[in-house]
């Protein structure tokens, strides 16, 4: 079964053609029966078709109504395959976890890429993996080091969740119709175990914010309204170092000092 679907450029739809790529993809996945796959934004099955394959109890969450349909025509032999009809956005992914974690897929629509993140961050201890297809840009930042230009708030609170690699770039040309920019498949695994642990993660996103907002400034300037609470601080993070040479873990460390000043104080 084909489709003759409009692309709709409100729903973000670039869809892949490119079956080399897709081959990649699925590889790169590996699916298996007894996985818990969920693949957000299917559009017309170009991923799906071969995931379905290996794991006929795969979910899909989708937006648009009229690829809601033809999903459910063209997987009408998938008794086990469910879709779910609505934004991924306002989806609570906690409802599919069954015992098993769940294994995230998306190529999703680059205006929601971060939001979205963010929001299936929320569960991360449900997850097991997540391959998503994002702009480069954007695997870039994810997965950018201390001291790079790409490196930021999205790198830190990323990689203090989850281990990320990035897999597979892919050009333009890989897509109907083709995107302005170039893209890459990003896997992104929650830590079972957190390297660095802070005790407070709102008060970690919240430095962390504060000192990119100024990313070429000294850590003493970046984060002064904390300023009462940095008496002694020296002996964890240098505050005359630039917060884009912070690890994840000064970070962390940074953090859980100032969350000690303040509860001491309470
Ligand atoms: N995975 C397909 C489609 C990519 S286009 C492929 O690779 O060819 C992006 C898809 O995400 C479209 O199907 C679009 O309708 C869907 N989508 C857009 N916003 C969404 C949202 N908020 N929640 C769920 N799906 C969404």
């Amino acid at each position: 079964m084909t489709i003759q679907h409009q692309a709709r450029k409100r729903f973000g739809q670039n869809f892949l053609v490119d079956q080399h790529i897709i081959g990649q993809i699925v590889a790169a996945i590996g699916p298996s029966a007894d996985d818990n796959l969920i693949e957000i934004g299917p559009g017309t099955a170009a991923i799906t078709e071969h995931l379905i394959q290996r794991c006929p109890t795969m979910k899909v969450v989708e937006l648009d109504r009229d690829l809601v349909g033809f999903l459910t025509e063209k997987f009408a032999d998938y008794p086990d395959f469910s879709i779910y009809s609505g934004d991924a956005l306002k989806t609570d992914f906690a409802q599919f976890h069954d015992g098993r974690q769940l294994r995230l897929v998306g190529n999703l629509p680059y205006n929601i890429s971060t939001p979205i993140l963010f929001h299936l961050l929320k569960n991360r201890t449900l997850i097991k993996d997540m391959h998503f297809m994002l702009q480069r840009e954007v695997v870039d930042r994810l997965s950018a080091a201390p001291g790079s230009k790409t490196y930021g708030r999205l790198s830190i609170m990323v990689q203090y969740h989850c281990r990320v690699m990035p897999l597979i770039p892919v050009p333009p040309s890989a897509f109907r119709p083709a995107p302005k920019v170039q893209s890459a498949i990003v896997r992104l695994k929650p830590h079972s175990t957190k390297p660095c642990l802070a005790e407070n993660e709102e008060l970690l996103s919240q430095i962390v914010s504060l000192a990119f907002q100024q990313r070429r400034k000294t850590l003493r300037n970046g984060i002064r309204a904390y300023a009462e609470h940095l008496v002694g601080v020296e002996a964890v993070v240098d505050l005359s170092r630039r917060a884009e040479d912070l690890s994840v873990a000064d970070f962390v460390a940074l953090s859980n000092y100032i969350n000690q000043r303040i509860l001491s104080k309470k």
